[in-house]
Order: C-alpha cells, then structure tokens, then sequence
C-alpha cells in the first residue's frame, strides 16, 4: 500500500514540477513515506534522519518529510524526536504536500495530518516504477478494530473508489502493455460502490474481464469476509491468479477472540476448504503472530497444529509487539516474556520453512508458467518471476527477457525458490 501511495505521491510532486532522483545525494527534498504497523518503524525512521543530518549539512536547504502512518500516529510529537524534520503529511493529506513543502522552503515546519474520510485518492494517475506489474488501490481504511492493529487509526475509516475510475485505471495499463495488476487495499472485501452496487467480487469480475490476458490478483482479504461469490470469480476466470493470501493471525479460537477477529479457528479452516474446493491448486498464504497478550503453550500449539492442517505456502512470521492506543494496549497484559515470543516465533519459522520446503519439492519435474520479473540476483544469466500461484522461480535466460510468460521446467528448490529451465527458447 505504501508503494502505491508512493507512486501517487510521485505523480502529485511531479505535477508541481519536481523530478525524481535515483541519486539520494542530489536530492533536494526527500520524502519518507512510513509505516506504523510494528514496534521496530520508529527507530528506523529515526535512524534514517540521523543519516540525512549530515547531509543537510553539506547541503543547506535539503528538505525532509515524513509522511504516512507513522506521523498519523506520533502526530505533532514527531517533530520533538528529531530536529531533522522540516514537515509531515498523514496517509490522508498528500495532496497538501505542495503547499508543505513550499511553507518548509519558507522555513515554517508544518503538519496536515487530517483525517479526510472521503479521500481515495481518485483521479490521479500514478507515476508508476514497474513497467510489468502495478498496483492499483481500489478501497483504503479498515473498520475492523482487531486489538492489536494500528491501521484503524492511522488510515482510518474504509472508503471505496468508484468501479468506473479502477476499471479505467485498469483499461490504461493493459493498453500501456503491463502484464500484471494487484488490486489493494486493507480489506478488499470491503470494497463497496454505492452507485453501482459492486462489492469487491463484481469488481473483481469486472477487472478479470477489462484485463483479460493480464494477470490480476488482490491483497488483503479478511477470513470473515470472504465469500463464495469471490471465490468463485477466481475459480472462473483463468487470468484472476489462483493465489489468496488470507491472515490467520493465531490458530486459536481464544487468541483469536482476544484479537477480536471476528471468526474461530474452526470458521477459518471451512474458509479454506471453501477455497480449495471451488479452486484446485489454489496456494494460500497468511500472517502469523507469537506471542499475543496471553498466549500459552496450548496456543501456540494450536497455531502449529493449524499449520500443518492448511498447509500455508508461505507466511509473513513476527512476534507480538505492543502498538500504543491500541485495545490490546490499553486492556489486555504483554504478559508472554520476550524470550518466549521469539522461542515460539522460531518454531513457527522452522515449521514453515519445512512446508514450504516439501510444497516446492512436490513441483520438481512439473512445467510451471512464469511471469518473468527481473534478472536474478544469483545470476545475469538467469530470470527471476513468479508464477500464478505467487511462487518464486528462478530460471535460465534462454533469451527470454522480462516480461515474458515461460513455461518453466522444475529442476530443484528450496523453502523459498523452484529452480528450473526453459522447455523452449524466446
Ligand atoms: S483487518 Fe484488522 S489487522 Fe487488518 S488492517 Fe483492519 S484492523 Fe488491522
């Protein structure tokens, strides 16, 4: 999400007349654009500006913002943490950028960190950094309030684009050549357009149709929300990519509740047999945290156990940190020792790697059709891509270029990559 907004971002600055550098250090301005999702951002940030002070040193006048949800939920606080701040815009205000930045030129250190509940940033045509695939937000907020989540109150309240403004974003970049488009937003499922009644499976259907040949997928879907109309729009349109990524979180129905999720362990695994069901091959990822306000072993050993039941392609893995004017922080105890979170996140860790490991070996021998990314980072002799199912796969040029669709023979693989061969040339 962070990207998109970048790529907005971008296209608004550009307007104005700025240009994008590629070269930090002949900037003029530089624009951190954050997100508060865990503990460790802050510091980042914070370290970030301490390597920008020495050049603004060398270069007076260089301007520096922080931007996005970090902001939204330090607010003005933020410019007490680091002189080396000149401005801040919250997800909801860069379109007041310019006018920022320009009282900052004047030496006025501003922030606009309003929530705008309307604000979907419709009618403004990212500067886009890919030339293969894109992003295109279609709903962003969240009016879920899981205990442990920030988003709510940094990004506030959901709000949708309309069909007509996606599906004209769409039309533009299939005509422009791309190959793949990523529908976003905090929860897709939420998606609504009060004018034509869509919610997000008909858009979903509308975009497959629009982008017929490109390859769409989306991200994040919620397993309360997921339905059998959405599953089934994936099921029958061949373009819409057979991958879900769907967060558990914990694989307790008592951490879940204490997360205040809106589903059981039980409800979530009918969810995946739902979609299994209606997609064969489909893979699926989640998100996983140890460590919750009052996880025990039993816990966390029901997240295990739920591992193994599904069967996750992959997972993004952390341990429990405390978010400030959260639920959690306010009612529920941080009472798991830290050593413990991390104990339990590395079991998770492990866990994966070996599934992940055993789901990729099983393709060994299989033909694969890839979506060629960029070179590979082992080899200028090798391409990076993906495939439908969002697995990584590295393979020998054979004067494919990316961009291409290769069909792929597996030849190895490990926790994270199949490795394979063209079955033909370019
Ligand atoms: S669904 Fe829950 S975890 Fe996801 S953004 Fe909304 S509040 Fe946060």
């Amino acid at each position: 999400m962070n990207q998109a907004d970048s790529e907005i971002i971008t296209s608004l600055l550009q307007d104005e007349g700025y240009v994008v550098t590629d070269v930090e250090d002949s900037a003029d301005l530089v624009i951190l654009n954050t997100c508060a999702v865990r503990e460790n951002a802050v510091e980042k940030i914070m370290n970030t500006l301490d390597n920008l002070k020495g050049k603004r040193r060398l270069r007076p006048g260089l301007l520096v913002g922080v931007i996005g949800c970090v902001p939204q939920y330090y607010r003005e606080k933020m410019f007490g943490m680091s002189e080396g701040i000149d401005f801040l815009a919250g997800p909801d205000t860069y379109r007041q950028l310019p006018l920022l930045i320009e009282n900052a030129e004047r030496g006025i250190r501003g922030a606009n960190l309003a929530h705008i509940p309307e604000e979907t940033y419709q009618g403004i045509e990212p500067s886009r950094t890919g030339r293969i695939s894109a992003f295109v937000p279609v709903m962003r907020g969240c009016n879920n309030m899981c205990a442990f989540c920030v988003v709510p109150f940094t990004r506030g309240k959901e709000r949708s684009r309309s069909t007509t403004s996606v599906i004209d974003e769409v039309e533009r970049l299939v005509e422009k050549g791309y190959k793949e488009i990523t529908l976003l937003g905090q929860n897709v499922n939420s998606y609504y357009d009060g004018d034509t009644g869509d919610r997000f499976a008909g858009l979903l259907e509308k975009v497959g149709i629009a982008a017929k040949g490109v390859r769409v997928r989306f991200t994040t879907s919620h397993p309360k929300d997921i339905s059998e109309s959405l599953v089934r729009v994936i099921a029958e349109h061949e373009n819409i990519c057979n991958a879900v990524h769907l967060p558990v979180q914990s694989g307790s129905t008592r951490m879940l509740e204490l997360m205040n999720r809106g589903h059981s362990r039980e409800e979530y695994l009918e969810k995946i047999a739902m979609i299994r069901n209606s997609v064969p091959g489909v893979t699926i990822s989640t998100d996983l945290i140890a460590g919750y306000c009052g996880e025990t072993e039993e816990d966390h050993c029901e997240t295990l156990r739920m591992m193994e039941e599904v069967r996750f392609d992959f997972s993004y893995m952390f341990y429990y940190s405390v978010r400030p004017g959260t639920y959690a922080a306010e009612h529920l105890p941080d009472d798991v020792p830290e050593k413990v979170k991390k104990r339990r996140l590395e079991e998770i860790i492990a866990l994966q790697n070996r599934i992940s490991g055993e789901l990729h070996s099983a393709e060994i021998g299989n033909v694969v059709e890839v979506l060629a990314e960029s070179e590979s980072k082992r080899s200028e002799t090798m391409l990076m891509g993906r495939t439908g199912t969002n697995r990584v796969v590295v393979f020998d040029r054979n004067g494919f270029l990316p961009g291409d669709l290769v069909q792929v023979c597996i030849a190895s693989s490990t926790s994270a990559t199949l490795v394979g061969t063209p079955v033909s040339s370019s």
